[in-house]
């Protein structure tokens, strides 16, 4: 219930809005608002206002609960709300504390003193939903910290500390006790006077010099957004009287809303949200406490999860097969723990402690007591069997079993214990601690509350989590391979791997198919691929990626793949060997290569995702369209600002990509089931 309460304290009244859980500024909040301020203003016993959040925070900003509904423009809007308090013919007085964002922050710079708790913190992130702060942001904040600050802070989008803004000009008072309180001690002490934030001035030349250097850093980003090249040109109206100032902002405002680009960022924002929702997962599931897991296997990916584990404050039981392995993976943690600390981001003594957590042991007995268990040894089952039923020897009963697997199937694996119901996957990404993604795969027989346990430790992880059903590669490596699968038909078809990264890079990819097979390593996929081409008959992929795993060309890790890399990882050249097999391959199959132009390529790549995606929808192994874009922008590299595939496929219209899924598949190289289209995509999702 949204709330807006008055209280005097002596001539100063405490004006408090209250709309859990963020304090979002919805219809209700404003309208309290300006009948509280209506009700100060008239009010002879009142000399002054302290405006403040319930529940220990200020605002988030507007109330996403009513995004796009009538409810969000209706008035009072937050504009008529900022203009009253800046008008105020009393002094008002913000006091802020936990989060002060968005409109939030708007709301805030329109009041005539900000008193800020140090560690609360504030920040303007519509760019990042593909707009700009539309109710007076880009006008006021250059008021009050200068053009240069202004325009990080509202480029950037992140939300800062009070503390790391106590001399921008933005905040009168930071201070370290209760705001609200050290807001009304001011009042009474002070007898602060009402000022205008649009009174004050703008040097003209400075807004010019800041402008000119943020339009130069955009320039040379690879895909700046609209709303980031509108909020420069925002900017730049602070130079103009605050009204036109205004409306060049409100104007820009507008047109951003109808974007595609802010479309998808604002999808992409919503379906984050909604990811790890569980139709069928009641709100009351019980959750098992977990205050000890065990991560059984030490290479790339246990590393990694220990790693994410420690972060959390969980401790680590770390186990693996000899003292060579368990030291080298030993070696890896603190490796990750030492860059940080090398990167100023970590303090050597948080680094001891974190440290100070891990368990490194070579007895399954030790891991008796672990709630959780994370598998994340080689990729066979075999070794998988063998890891489980050990676990299942000595884990305690309620104990959480989890494989890492990228592929094989968690219900099989569920079989080699005595106890399927608590197992399931929690498929990190690499590098473990940092990727956002984590793919929670529900087998058939696993509980409910395992996996209400698996959300909730992923929660406290800082993972985006998204529930997917069992098949080979889940969500996102099932789609993998269809689109690595097109990849190399268009290679054989015309295109080099570097044009093919090149066209999708282009469209917004962070890194080609190609890159990404060399960063990754062509053995792990060809190993992938053998097994599925003995499993499935009608699995068909190009020998190109075994071709060059013959030739020694693993990636990366073996100074090259498709590329070379001779000035590092970050510089990769086209590889002549590479280019030399392609030529011998085409003319092993007959092919008489053909110029591809990009939208080709893109079209097919992309295309291939969608149609993979909406097999999977329709399957049910993923529950929502939405799933499908954040696995994808979340942990495969999708442009978020094109809001994952699926959001794409139905921003182009779905009768249209079925059109020309029909156009690809009359002139298909490779398999011609490919471009069948998926049921759903005829019938949408
Ligand atoms: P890796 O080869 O780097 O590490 C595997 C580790 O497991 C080795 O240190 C090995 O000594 C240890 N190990 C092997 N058998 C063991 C046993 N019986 N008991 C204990 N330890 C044992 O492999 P990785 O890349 O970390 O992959 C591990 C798992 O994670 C695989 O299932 C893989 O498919 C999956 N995965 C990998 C990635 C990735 O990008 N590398 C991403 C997601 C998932």
């Amino acid at each position: 219930m949204s709330e807006v309460r008055t209280r005097l304290h002596g001539r100063v009244a405490v004006v408090t809005f209250e709309n859990p859980p963020v304090n979002g500024l919805s219809h209700a909040v404003r309208i309290g608002l300006a009948r509280a301020l209506d009700r100060a203003t008239a009010d002879p016993a009142v000399a002054a206002v302290v405006l403040a959040g319930g529940g220990r925070q200020f605002s988030a900003g507007a109330d996403i609960r009513e995004f796009g509904t009538p409810a969000a423009t209706a008035e009072p809007t937050l504009r008529q709300v900022i203009a009253q308090v800046e008008e105020f013919p009393k002094p008002v007085i913000v006091a802020i504390q936990g989060s002060c964002l968005g409109g939030g922050l708007e709301l805030a710079m329109a009041a005539h003193y900000r008193i800020a708790a140090r560690d609360a913190t504030l920040g303007l992130p519509e760019v990042k939903l593909g707009l700009i702060p539309g109710a007076g942001g880009t006008q006021r904040l250059p008021r009050l910290v200068g053009p240069a600050r202004a325009l990080d802070l509202i480029l950037g989008g992140e939300p800062v500390r009070a503390g790391a803004l106590a001399e921008s000009g933005l905040l009168d008072r930071v201070v370290s006790e209760d705001p609200v309180e050290e807001a009304i001690g001011f009042t009474e002490a002070e007898s602060p006077a009402p000022r205008r934030t649009r009174d004050r001035a703008v040097d003209p030349a400075s807004v010019a010099t800041a402008c000119e250097t943020a339009r130069g850093r955009l320039a040379s980003e690879r895909h700046p957004l609209p709303a980031q090249q509108r909020a420069v040109e925002a900017v730049a109206a602070a130079a103009l009287p605050f009204d036109e100032g205004l409306d060049v902002e409100r104007r820009a405002f507008i047109e951003l809303m109808q974007s595609p680009e802010s479309k998808a960022l604002r999808h992409a924002f919503l379906a984050e949200r909604a990811a790890g929702k569980v139709a069928d997962l009641p709100a009351d599931t019980p959750v098992r406490p977990v205050e000890q897991a065990a991560v059984i296997g030490a290479g790339t990916m246990g590393a990694g999860i220990a790693v994410a584990l420690l972060d959390a404050g969980i401790p680590v039981w770390l186990l693996e097969t000899d003292d060579g392995a368990l030291t080298r993976g030993r070696g890896r943690i603190a490796g990750i723990y030492e860059a940080q600390v090398q990167k100023g981001r970590l303090t050597p003594a948080e680094r001891d402690r974190r440290l100070g957590l891990l368990r490194p042991t070579l007895d399954y007995g030790s891991l008796a007591g672990a709630d959780v268990a994370i598998e994340a040894v080689f990729e066979s089952l075999p070794v998988k069997r063998e890891v489980f039923t050990a676990l299942d020897g000595v884990m305690k009963p309620g104990a959480i079993l989890a494989t890492n697997t990228s592929t094989l199937d968690v219900n099989a694996i569920a079989q080699f214990t005595r106890r399927p119901a608590d197992v399931l996957g929690l498929h990190f990404f690499s590098p473990a601690n940092v990727m956002r993604l984590l793919e929670v795969v529900r087998g058939r027989a696993t509980a409910p509350e395992v996996l209400a346990t698996a959300l909730a430790l992923a929660r406290r992880l800082r993972k985006v989590a998204v529930v997917s059903g069992v098949c080979d590669g889940f969500i996102g490596n099932r789609m993998l391979d269809a689109y690595v699968r097109q990849a190399w038909w268009l290679v054989e078809e015309g295109a080099m791997p570097w044009e093919v990264d090149r066209a999708i890079e282009t469209f917004g990819f962070a890194m080609g198919p190609f890159r990404v097979g060399d960063l990754v390593g062509h053995d792990v996929s060809q190993a992938i691929r053998e097994r599925r081409r003995a499993e499935r008959p009608d699995y068909r992929a190009s020998t190109l990626g075994d071709e060059l795993c013959r030739l020694g060309r693993l990636g990366q890790k073996t100074g090259g793949g498709w590329y070379d890399y001779p000035d590092g990882p970050r510089r990769p050249v086209p590889a002549p060997e590479a280019e030399a097999l392609v030529e011998r391959h085409r003319t092993a199959l007959g092919i008489n290569p053909r110029v591809l132009d990009d939208k080709e390529i893109v079209d097919r790549l992309v295309y291939a995702l969608v149609n993979e995606g909406a097999r999977l929808l329709g399957e049910g192994i993923a529950a929502r369209a939405g799933d499908i874009d954040v696995v994808w922008f979340t942990g495969y590299g999708f442009p978020r600002w094109r809001g994952g595939p699926m959001h794409y496929a139905e921003q182009t219209g779905l009768e249209r990509v079925v059109a020309r899924m029909r156009e690809l598949g009359a002139a298909a190289h490779g398999d011609p089931d490919f471009w069948r289209p998926a049921p759903l995509l005829e019938r949408g999702w």
